[in-house]
């Protein structure tokens, strides 16, 4: 049986509300902790202000009101990094259906490793049986204890279903189609 890897946040709003609350707790609470820094934080504020308000070659609004919009485009720019920084992980996609039967695996670097299949009705493991008469002739079937079901049989061997079904996962991946498959998960 695979097991689930990390996924990517699937909330990172409320993530980021949480961590504002937090932000806004801490904060006030660390500040007063250290003497002294309240009246420092008011006197770097009426500095600030008298600043903005005395006469400069540019004057102190200006200076602002740019200080301000530059604050907004690197907000407006971290937001932006932070979006395409938490697109979703290709490590995520591991498992899908093929062939009529649920497939789960793992990645051990680039490679797929530990295939196992899966009925499609109730998610029991289901194993390849041999159903062939003859030995040169490559036959396997699959069938579910749980749903005491048929799921389905297949005219090669054990091997070649797991590399077509290998096979399938790298197109997908190739082809950034396991991204449907991932959102349609969530
Ligand atoms: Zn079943």
């Amino acid at each position: 049986m695979s097991k689930k890897q990390a996924s990517p946040d699937p909330h990172p709003i409320r993530t980021n509300i949480i961590g504002s609350l937090v932000a806004a707790i801490v904060t006030p609470l660390i500040v007063s902790l250290i003497p002294g820094a309240w009246s420092f934080l008011a006197k770097c504020v009426t500095s600030f202000y008298l600043w903005s308000i005395s006469d400069h070659s540019i004057s102190g609004w200006m200076m602002t009101v740019f200080m301000l919009c530059a604050a907004l485009v690197l907000f407006i720019g971290l937001k932006l990094l932070r979006g395409t920084s938490s697109k979703p992980d290709w490590r995520g996609y591991i498992t899908d259906e093929f062939f009529g039967l649920i497939w789960h695996w793992n990645y051990y670097g680039h490679d797929i490793a530990s295939l196992a299949c899966f009925c499609p009705k109730c998610s029991m493991q289901v194993n390849p049986q041999n159903r062939s008469s003859f030995t040169a002739v490559d036959r396997i079937g699959f069938y579910c204890e749980h749903c005491e079901q048929d799921r389905g049989e297949f005219e090669e061997s054990w091997e070649d279903l797991e590399n077509k079904v290998i096979r399938s996962i790298q197109r997908k991946l190739r082809t950034n189609e396991w991204q449907l498959r991932a959102a349609s998960e969530d």
